[in-house]
């Protein structure tokens, strides 16, 4: 019997076991390496927070979170969709659910279970995963040089593919050095740039001291003309969470642009500020200012504590001023958080340098997977289900590529 073809996955992340699974099933020989000592650190990050893995919206829209990069990645997200994703995870019985936002999350709202038995189904299939090999450099043939134990040596295969991640979190392995790896060899690289990242915010250090960790929900945050609504955490540097993450890149240029940027969070979306002010201006003179804003339009302790985060006198305003101030309760943003805080990085290898099989076309012989790819999306489940996609698409290719070798 003629020998499997070989295929080489480095980026044991959801893109790189993906594209394992699929070359594998494809019958070839799989060998997975990673740089951490433990595979899919960021995928397993990813389910502390729930693990949103998809989103059920309509699939035209759902295309439309790709911003420019939607017509690159239609194709193979058509052929890996979220539909897609929900049987991938129920073969390997994790079931999920669609939240009330209509994004998608395992009913267990963890990433382990669903990981613990992909790698035994890898194993199954013959995949082979090595630990604490980091890829290193390519040969002249664009096979990887892998580093293990301080020694050097050459992957053999009849394809190679990389699944390295983009530059977010580095301390979960995807670290992005391999951009200048590839830039040496002509590969056209767009900067890394974070996306979908949290907001500092020079909280004062009472209010730190007692909401660090507390929520701000059903509330509406606003940057320029862009407002989203949902809830974010109130961190010890700023703010976390969905909606921050949404106004972060626009923020995040204003101030390298020099400009300042204040983020402004309606606390009551669903009350008109003529109203507010109208149940306000019912103030009983005995009532204290927090005891006020709950009697009168149900405001926590969170929400007046952030009132005098954004205005020191709030206390002392009238109820119109008071109300405008509820509406949009304006905090200066001082930074968005760097790379290693990020969810995701913009930026990465070019649409340009790939064929639609994601082969390099300067390096046959060679492919690309996942959040390495110039694309970005907002939180909502699609980073990931990209993740799948691309590694799908690459794992495809790089088989045909290797069994065609
Ligand atoms: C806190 C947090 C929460 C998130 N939550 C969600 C969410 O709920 N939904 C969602 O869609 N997305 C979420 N994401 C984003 C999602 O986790 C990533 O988009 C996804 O993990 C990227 O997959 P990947 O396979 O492309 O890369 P990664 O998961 O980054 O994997 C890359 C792998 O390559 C390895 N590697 C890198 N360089 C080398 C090298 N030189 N040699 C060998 N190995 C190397 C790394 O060790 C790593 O294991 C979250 C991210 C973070 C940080």
């Amino acid at each position: 019997m003629a020998p499997k073809p070989r295929i080489v996955v480095i980026g044991a992340g959801p893109a790189g076991l993906m594209a394992a699974e699929t070359a594998a099933r494809a019958n070839c020989a799989v060998t997975i390496f990673d740089a951490m000592p433990t595979p899919a650190r960021k995928f397993l990050m990813a389910g502390r927070s729930g693990l949103n893995i998809t989103h059920s919206e309509g699939f035209d829209r759902f295309l439309t979170r790709y911003g420019a990069a939607a017509n690159w990645l239609t194709p193979m997200l058509a052929d890996f969709s979220p539909a897609d994703m929900r049987r991938f995870c129920a073969s390997l019985g994790v079931e999920t659910f669609v939240g009330s936002s209509g994004r998608v999350f395992p009913k267990a709202m963890k990433a382990s279970p669903l990981l613990r038995a992909w790698l035994a189904r890898l194993a199954m299939l013959g995949v082979e995963l090595r630990t604490r090999a980091r890829f290193v450099d390519l040969t002249p043939s664009n096979e990887a040089i892998v580093e293990i134990e301080g020694r050097r040596a050459a992957a053999p295969a009849d394809a190679t593919i990389l699944a390295l991640g983009g530059a977010s979190w580095p301390r979960l392995g995807s670290d992005g050095n391999w951009s200048d790896l590839l830039a040496r060899r002509g590969v056209a690289l767009a900067l890394f740039r974070p996306s979908n990242c949290g907001l500092a915010i020079a909280w004062s250090e009472p209010f730190r001291q007692k909401f660090e960790g507390r929520a701000v929900k059903t509330a509406r945050f606003s940057y320029g003309s862009r407002s989203v609504a949902g809830e974010a955490v109130v961190t010890r540097r700023g703010l976390e969470g969905g909606p921050v993450y949404a106004l972060s890149a626009d923020i995040g240029a204003a101030l390298s642009a020099g400009r300042a940027a204040t983020i402004a969070i309606d606390l009551k979306p669903d009350m008109d500020e003529s109203t507010i002010a109208a149940r306000l201006a019912r103030r009983r003179g005995k009532d204290s200012f927090a005891n006020a804003l709950r009697k009168a339009i149900g405001l926590g302790p969170l929400g007046v504590a952030l009132l005098r985060e954004s205005d020191q006198a709030a206390a002392a305003r009238n109820a119109p001023d008071l109300a405008a101030l509820v509406k949009a309760c304006a905090l200066p943003v001082t930074a968005t958080a760097g790379l290693e805080r990020a969810i995701s990085a913009a930026g990465g290898l070019r649409r340009e340098e790939v064929d639609d099989g994601l082969m390099l076309k300067k390096l046959p012989g060679l492919f690309a997977a996942g959040e390495m790819l110039d694309w970005d999306a907002p939180t909502g489940g699609y980073l990931l289900q990209a993740c799948f996609a691309t590694g799908k698409r690459a794992g495809a290719a790089a088989a045909a590529y290797a069994t065609r070798a």
